[in-house]
């Protein structure tokens, strides 16, 4: 199926000169939302998962599927200060200063196949954050996987240690 028609571009969002991919088009249609969710399990066939690690906030609309799908566990990622309990942190370089994310340090064990997802792969700063919080616990990602990943920016660069998976390309 083609995704393309449900993601709209929003233009100088969220400041000027950036085009913004909205997925709120896609996520409203029953059709297209449980369509690309099959899509996203399609792109982990055959792939051992033990944790599926969701991005803060919209990598947590189609992770918790995916890990229950999968037979795995959910793990959130989540912006600094928002988890409450031991928290392992990663840096990251935003295009003014820098953005940190956080994982609770017992979120996956040494040796776990894990699986990352979010919504879209932009400069692959946060995906490349994500990937070393993971590492540090000693697990193994097995695939970074999104919905957008937007070519121009380069991101794929960042991750390019891991296979990456993604149902739409700019
Ligand atoms: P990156 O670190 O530059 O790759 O940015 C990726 C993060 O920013 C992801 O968590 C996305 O949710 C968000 N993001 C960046 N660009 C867009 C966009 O055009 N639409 C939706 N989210 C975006």
């Amino acid at each position: 199926m083609d995704f393309a028609p449900y993601i709209r571009d929003i233009e100088d969002f969220p400041k000027p000169g950036v085009v913004f991919k909205d997925i709120t088009p896609l996520l409203k249609n029953p059709f297209a939302f449980q369509k690309a969710g099959d899509a996203l399990l399609g792109l982990t066939r055959n792939m051992k998962i033990d944790k599926v690690v969701g991005v803060d906030s919209r990598g947590f609309i189609f992770a918790p599927m995916l890990a229950e799908k999968l037979g795995a566990g959910f793990v959130t990622v989540r912006k600094s200060g928002k988890l409450p309990y031991k928290t392992i942190s990663e840096s990251y370089d935003l295009e003014y200063g820098t953005g940190t994310l956080e994982m609770h340090s017992d979120a996956i064990e040494k040796g776990e196949k894990v699986l990352v997802h979010d919504d879209v792969l932009a400069t692959g700063g946060t995906a490349e954050a994500v990937c070393k919080l993971v590492e540090r616990l000693g697990g193994e990602v097995v695939q970074c996987n999104f919905l957008i990943e937007l070519t121009f920016l380069k991101g794929a660069d960042k991750i390019k240690n891991y296979p990456k998976a993604a149902l739409l390309q700019y």
